[in-house]
């Protein structure tokens, strides 16, 4: 059977069209989807594809932000209010493909891709799911990505961020070889509020350091509650792999990605570039 590609008008539609062939695929910037065809290693099966404009709609009411999954890395370039996210828009790829790759793709996107998700997570962001006719239900981003193996997910039409008031307050950091563009060895997100010049609900995420972008959970501990000095630092750094499982592939080792994560986190945390 021959790639069958279908236009749905309403994401409600689009839903409906993937619960009722579990081999059929959302079509959205399809950069990943349009490699795999041109690769021969997607030959056959319904791609859909979302004409709805509020799939690629941004809205920012109060201090909440729903992101349609279709936005693009470029759209998030272009939004002030999204400025917090636009060192990890800009880690994805180059110019072309940040025209073109959508925010709902990257949280399906493979290891060592997904560098705008670990920003996501790090935010504590909820995604819309939508699964057959129903209506969309929140689930957080770390639920989701958890379940992500096991496939079936459904619809995503939006993802519900906020972002922190001071954009400087998302650190984010994406370690390659190749500048640019390059691949990760791994990436980084810190959002770390102070309260009283102390670090509470500190989130941390890892990208590449497992086969979903993961929460460091060891060393949000390690801040959580104490200032953000060199002796808070050194406490973050020994504790940075734990609970990673990287692997090894074209890009780094397991053991080089475990080496270097402590050194990264410390320079993130520092507020070195
Ligand atoms: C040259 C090149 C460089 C790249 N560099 C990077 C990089 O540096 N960092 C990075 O993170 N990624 C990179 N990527 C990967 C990719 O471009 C991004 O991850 C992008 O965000 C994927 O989005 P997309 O819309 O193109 O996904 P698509 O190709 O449209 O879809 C990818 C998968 O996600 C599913 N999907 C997409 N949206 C939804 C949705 N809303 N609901 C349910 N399922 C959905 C699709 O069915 C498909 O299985 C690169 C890709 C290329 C080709």
């Amino acid at each position: 059977m021959p790639i069958e590609l279908r236009t749905a008008s309403t994401l409600s539609e689009a839903a409906g069209l993937l619960a009722g062939d579990r081999n059929a695929r959302l079509l959205s910037g399809g950069t990943l989807i349009m490699r795999d065809i041109n690769e021969g290693r997607l030959t056959d099966g319904l791609l859909v594809r979302i004409t709805e404009p509020a799939y690629r709609q941004i809205n920012a009411s109060g201090g909440r932000i729903e992101i349609g999954a279709g936005v693009t890395m470029a759209e998030i370039l272009k939004r002030r209010e999204l400025a917090a996210l636009h060192a990890p828009a800009m880690a994805v790829g180059g110019p072309a493909v940040r025209n073109m790759a959508s925010v709902g793709g990257n949280l399906f996107a493979e290891t060592p891709y997904g560098d705008f998700t670990v920003a996501l997570l790090a935010l504590d962001t909820q995604l819309m799911v939508m699964q057959g006719f129903g209506a969309a239900r929140a689930v957080p981003l770390e639920e989701f990505l958890g379940a992500r193996a096991r496939g079936g997910q459904g619809l995503v039409t939006a993802v519900m961020v906020t972002p922190p008031h001071n954009a400087a307050d998302l650190r984010f950091r994406k370690v390659s070889r190749v500048r640019p563009k390059g691949m990760a060895v791994l990436s980084v997100a810190a959002h770390l509020p102070l309260s009283g010049g102390r670090v509470a609900g500190a989130r941390i995420a890892l990208g590449a350091m497992a086969s979903t972008p993961v929460r460091a959970k060891a060393v949000e501990r390690a801040l959580e509650g104490r200032p953000l000095d060199q002796a808070t630092i050194a406490a973050a750094r020994a504790v940075a792999a734990e609970g990673t499982r990287p692997a090894t592939d074209a890009i780094a080792s397991e053991w080089y990605r475990r080496e270097v994560l402590p050194v990264h986190l410390a320079r993130l945390l520092s507020g070195q570039g």
